[in-house]
């Protein structure tokens, strides 16, 4: 049982660690991670130095009805999607 310590500390070192370590990588890959039980996902996100939106991710077009241009600095990049469990029937209706 003793041999089990030094493991089960150097795991709980390495976690944290290995957080941070993903969290800068996703920082400097302007991504955004989202996981639940369902699904992982990366979303790449505006790029704080661009030229054309300056981070803002897009722009309004003018005219009556404006609508938002997104930039193509985030919707040019690939996102990364991957499916864990198959989701639940009605998972998505009002609940009344
Ligand atoms: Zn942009």
């Amino acid at each position: 049982m003793t041999g089990h310590r030094p493991r089960a500390a150097l795991l709980a070192a390495a976690v944290p660690l290995a957080a941070a370590v993903t969290a800068a990588a996703l920082r400097a890959a302007r991504l955004e991670l989202y996981v639940d039980r369902y699904r992982l996902e990366l979303t790449p996100l505006p790029r704080p130095d661009c030229p054309d939106c300056h981070g803002e991710g897009g722009w309004w077009t003018g005219g009556p009805d404006p609508d938002m241009e997104a930039c193509g600095c985030w919707t040019d990049r690939r996102g990364l999607r991957l499916p864990f469990l198959p989701r639940p029937a009605g998972w998505d209706e009002p609940p009344f």
